[in-house]
C-alpha cells in the first residue's frame, strides 16, 4: 500500500480551512529567513501559499546572509511581542555564522509552531506535547489516517536530529510503540532495521534503505530529501525495490514532505486558539 501523504495533506488542509472559518479567528504566521538559499526560499514560499489557502495571514521577514545573531534575535523578539502574530517560524538552516541554538531558544514557546524550543521538546518527551515538530507530527497523521497500528509495535527510527529523529521517537513512544533510535554509530544497523514493524528513515542518503533491511510487511516511512545521480528527487529508500517487501510505504515526492507544511498550518491554528483560551 502506498501511503499518499499528498492526498492526506490535501484532506487535512481542506478540513483546517473549514475549522478556521468556523472559529472566526484569523491566525497569523511570521516566517524569518536569513540569506538567499534557494531551497529555503522555496520552502518559505510554499508555507506562505499554504497559509493563504487555509485562511492564515502571513508575513515574511527577510534578513541578509551576513545578519548577526543579534539582528536575528531582535527580529524574533519583535515577533514575540507582536500580539497579532500567533506563530513564528525561523527557516533552518541558518547561515554558518549564526547561533542556531540561541535563535531557537529565543522564540516564545507559545508561538513556537515548529516545536523546536526546548520547552516544547521537553513537553513532547514528558508525554504532554503542546507543539510537536511538524515533520514527525505529520508522519503520525499519515499513520493515523491509514490506521497503521502503533501500540505495541516495534518502531525503528534511523536518524537522531532535533527536527526529525528525536521527536519522531518521542511521538512513537507516546503512542505506545517500542522504539529504537539508530544513528551513524549504531552497531548492526541492518539487523536493527530488519526488526522494525515501523521503519522511519531520516538519514539524508539516496538509496540508503534497500529491501534487505526491511521486514516483510513493515511500514516504511521515508523522510529523506535527496537527489540521485541523474539529479532526480528521491528519498532514503530504494522505493521500487522496497515496495515489494513493505506492507505500506511513503513515496518521495508525495509522502512525508506535504504533511510537514499541513502540520505547520495546524500548529499555527492551535497557537491562535491557545491564545484565546
Ligand atoms: P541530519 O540532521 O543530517 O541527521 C541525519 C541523521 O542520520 C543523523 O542522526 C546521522 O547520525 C544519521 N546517519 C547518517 N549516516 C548514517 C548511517 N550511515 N547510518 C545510520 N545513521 C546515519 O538530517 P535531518 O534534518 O534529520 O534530515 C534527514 C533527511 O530528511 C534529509 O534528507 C532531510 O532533507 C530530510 N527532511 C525532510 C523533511 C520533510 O519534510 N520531508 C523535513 C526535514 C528533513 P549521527 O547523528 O550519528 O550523525
Amino acid at each position: 500500500m502506498i501511503l499518499d501523504g499528498k492526498a492526506v495533506s490535501e484532506k487535512r488542509l481542506e478540513l483546517l480551512k473549514e475549522r478556521i472559518e468556523e472559529s472566526g479567528l484569523y491566525p497569523r504566521l511570521a516566517t524569518v529567513i536569513v540569506g538567499e538559499d534557494p531551497a529555503s526560499q522555496m520552502y518559505v514560499r510554499m508555507k506562505h501559499r499554504a497559509c493563504e489557502r487555509v485562511g492564515i495571514g502571513s508575513i515574511g521577514i527577510e534578513l541578509p546572509e551576513d545578519a548577526s545573531t543579534e539582528r536575528v534575535l531582535e527580529a524574533v523578539a519583535r515577533l514575540n511581542n507582536d500580539p497579532d502574530i500567533n506563530g513564528i517560524l525561523v527557516q533552518l538552516p541558518l547561515p554558518a555564522g549564526a547561533d542556531t541554538t540561541r535563535v531557537i531558544d529565543a522564540v516564545a514557546p507559545g508561538k513556537d509552531v515548529d516545536g523546536f524550543h526546548p520547552y516544547n521538546l521537553g513537553r513532547l518527551l514528558a508525554g504532554t506535547p503542546v507543539f510537536a515538530p511538524c515533520t514527525p507530527q505529520g508522519i503520525m497523521t499519515i499513520l493515523d489516517e491509514y490506521k497503521i497500528p502503533i501500540e505495541g509495535q516495534r518502531a525503528v527510527v534511523v536518524g537522531r536530529s532535533i527536527d526529525v529523529g528525536r521527536p519522531m521517537t518521542a511521538l512513537l513512544l507516546n503512542a505506545d510503540a517500542t522504539v529504537t533510535i539508530c544513528h551513524s554509530k549504531t552497531r548492526n544497523l541492518e539487523a536493527e532495521m530488519k526488526g522494525a514493524d515501523i521503519l522511519v528513515s531520516a538519514v539524508g542518503k539516496a538509496r540508503f534503505v534497500g529491501p534487505d533491511m526491511v521486514k516483510e510487511g513493515a511500514t516504511v516511512i521515508d523522510v529523506g530529501i535527496n537527489y540521485d545521480e541523474q539529479g532526480k528527487l528521491c528519498g532514503d529508500v530504494d522505493f521500487e525495490a522496497v515496495r515489494e517487501r513493505a506492507g505500506a510505504i511513503t513515496p518521495v515526492p508525495g509522502g512525508v514532505g506535504p504533511m510537514t507544511i499541513a502540520t505547520l498550518m495546524e500548529n499555527t491554528f492551535r497557537a491562535a486558539k491557545l491564545r484565546t483560551c
